[in-house]
């Protein structure tokens, strides 16, 4: 068991009993295994129930740092594994949200367990470890786990096209147009040698396109990320074999969530 501190509203259905807890309870303590989205909890005269829990609106790391969760999890993907096709197939979305997303997670707690880190939350992991070369894998793992959870949001069925929203004048002031700033982004992308990520972000308060190597993550260097495309290989080559340009088009034309982008803008 691993103890878990959530600060912050939650809404609470207990499975157990399949009852609606009172929406908005606040929780101040969970108890469980962390790789798990169906958490334990104890009751007032400690009992060990079957919660779910999510967080009021939608769960996205930010909603997780705003709420305080102080562990390393598998979020629910926003969407069902097929919802994507045919861009990205649910046999993707299996391995790569399924196995090495959640695989993680697992490596994640596993390092993090019994050191000094193990309560604090993803952001100050990030940026207490970063760089630290005695520190590599619990950086590589949990920038992965961020980055993933990211990306996932990132997109939605039906998504793609021209930005939309706030982002849209703001991708115009700073690119000069849509096109431009989809040109530089899948460039981004494509020259990435090897695995990474391409980004949109927020860096000193203007937006740019920049790119990381493996799991570097622009949180770890006070950056904060609007969109990103994850171009390891495992993200498309069931569906796009080499043709990692393809795959960019299509993230770009059929699948970016830009209402998340602009919830990203706060
Ligand atoms: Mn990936």
């Amino acid at each position: 068991m691993v103890h878990l501190r959530i600060n912050g509203m939650w809404e609470v259905y207990d499975l157990s009993h399949r009852l609606s807890i009172r929406k908005g309870s606040r929780l101040t303590e969970m108890e469980g295994a962390v790789n798990c989205v169906t958490p334990y909890l104890r009751d007032r005269k400690g009992r060990l129930r079957i919660f779910k829990i999510r967080p009021i609106g939608h769960i996205t790391n930010r909603t997780l740092f705003k709420g305080g969760i102080m562990a390393i999890t598998l979020p629910e993907l926003p969407y069902a594994k097929d919802a994507l096709e045919p861009h990205i197939s649910a046999r993707t979305l299996e391995f790569h949200y399924g196995k090495h997303h959640n695989a993680y997670v697992t490596n994640a707690n596993k390092l993090l367990e019994g050191t000094d880190l193990a309560s604090a939350s993803i952001k100050e992991i990030l940026q207490k470890t970063a760089g630290d070369a005695s520190k590599a894998g619990i950086f590589n793992n949990v920038a992965q786990v961020f980055n993933h959870s990211f990306y996932w949001q990132c997109m939605k069925p039906g998504g793609g096209g021209a930005p939309s929203g706030p982002i849209a004048d703001r991708i115009d002031a700073a690119f000069g147009s849509a096109e431009k700033f989809v040109e530089e982004f899948k460039t981004a992308g494509a020259t990435q040698f090897g695995s990474g990520w391409a980004w949109l972000v927020l860096k000193e308060g203007e937006l740019a396109v920049m790119k990381t190597a493996n799991a570097d993550t622009p949180i770890a260097h006070g950056i904060t990320p609007l969109l990103t495309v994850d171009v390891w290989e495992h993200a498309y080559y069931l569906d796009y074999q080499n043709r990692r340009p393809d795959y960019l088009s299509t993230f770009v034309d059929k699948l970016i969530n830009w209402d998340f982008v602009n919830s990203c803008l706060g």
